[in-house]
């Protein structure tokens, strides 16, 4: 029994910390490298884990050394990774990362065997719907796939989740199997068509989305903190003040708050407070599945 399902990637990525960027044809010496567990569906999956959520996750990786060592750091965690399937043709996802001296950073994401997450993946593991509440996913692998799981999921009783990173235009048949939407404000604004200028905009664009038939969302903003909208109801939550090092993953484990909180039957306003703090946590190391805070750390966490 798992009472929290996520169907999405997995990817090993690949940090280079330089001074500054090199030219096109250059070549210079760099500072430190360091390979770390990363890809959305896995970055949430283990963030829960790491706050006592009972995780199982669904997702490809190649055969190959990158995929053993991204399920080896998820079993760690406490994830279930049973279902987690080696692609006999693609590699393992990876996003190669620079990082200068000024923290600006440039990334490569090959996908790999994230795109190789496909139907079968979904119907192979249907009795896993049947025993979870609440199904979560992204948009690191392919949207078909994200769609049908979101079906199966709403015809088992399933409450879904949808955090559509990276923002891709969203068809009805996925809108309408949407239970709770969690975007960042750049990916509310590529979802909805509408340019965001200002808070304003962001209930503004929050409402179109809940006309097209999301019931619930909650927009994520950064440092700012986040709005949670439905068809009665708009609330604002103020971000914890922190020095942030590395803002990597504070969606994913924002995510992951939400859930371990609605899971242990928490109020929505007591997830978000929950969330905040766990994204507020992450925004202090850096790295993805390597800044993602335990659950002692958000139960003694004063601002
Ligand atoms: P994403 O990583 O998807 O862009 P956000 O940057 O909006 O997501 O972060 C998710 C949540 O994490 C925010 O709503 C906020 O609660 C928390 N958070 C993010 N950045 C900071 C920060 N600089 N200081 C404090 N909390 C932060």
């Amino acid at each position: 029994m798992s009472d929290i399902l996520v169907i999405g990637s997995l990817n090993m990525d690949l940090v280079t910390v330089t001074n500054r960027m090199p030219t096109v044809g250059e070549t210079i010496i760099g500072k430190r490298f360091d390979q770390i567990p990363g890809g959305k569906g896995a970055n949430q999956a283990a963030a829960m884990a790491r706050l006592n959520g009972n995780v199982t996750m669904i997702g490809r990786v190649g055969e190959d050394l990158f995929g053993k060592a991204l399920i080896e750091s998820l079993k760690k965690d406490g994830v279930n990774v049973n279902f987690i399937k080696e692609d006999k043709k693609l590699s393992t996802g990876i996003a190669t990362i620079t990082v200068d001296g000024d923290g600006n950073n440039s990334i490569i994401v090959i996908p790999g065997a994230n795109y190789g997450v496909d139907k079968d993946d979904i119907d192979e593991n249907i009795n896993l719907f049947n025993k979870s509440k609440i199904v979560l996913s992204q948009l690191e692998i392919p949207i078909d796939t994200v769609e049908y799981c979101l079906k199966i999921a709403k015809e088992n009783g399933n409450y879904t989740i949808l955090n559509p990173a990276p923002a891709k235009v969203l068809s009805y048949n996925l809108i309408k199997n949407i239970d709770l939407l969690t975007p960042n404000e750049t990916e509310l604004e590529i979802i909805s068509g509408m340019k965001i200028n200002n808070f304003d905009d962001v209930i503004k664009a929050s409402k179109l989305l809940i006309d097209k038939g999301v019931k619930e969302l909650i927009v994520t903003l950064g440092s700012e903190g986040s709005l949670y909208i439905n068809k009665d109801i708009e609330k604002k939550f103020n971000a914890y003040k922190v020095d942030a090092v590395d803002t990597t993953a504070a969606g994913d484990s924002f995510n992951g708050g939400i859930v371990v909180s609605v899971i242990e039957g928490k109020s929505m306003d007591e997830a978000i407070d929950f969330a905040s703090k766990v994204g507020a946590l992450t925004v202090m190391k850096e790295g993805a599945q390597s800044s993602l805070p335990y659950r002692d750390e958000i139960d003694n966490f004063k601002e």
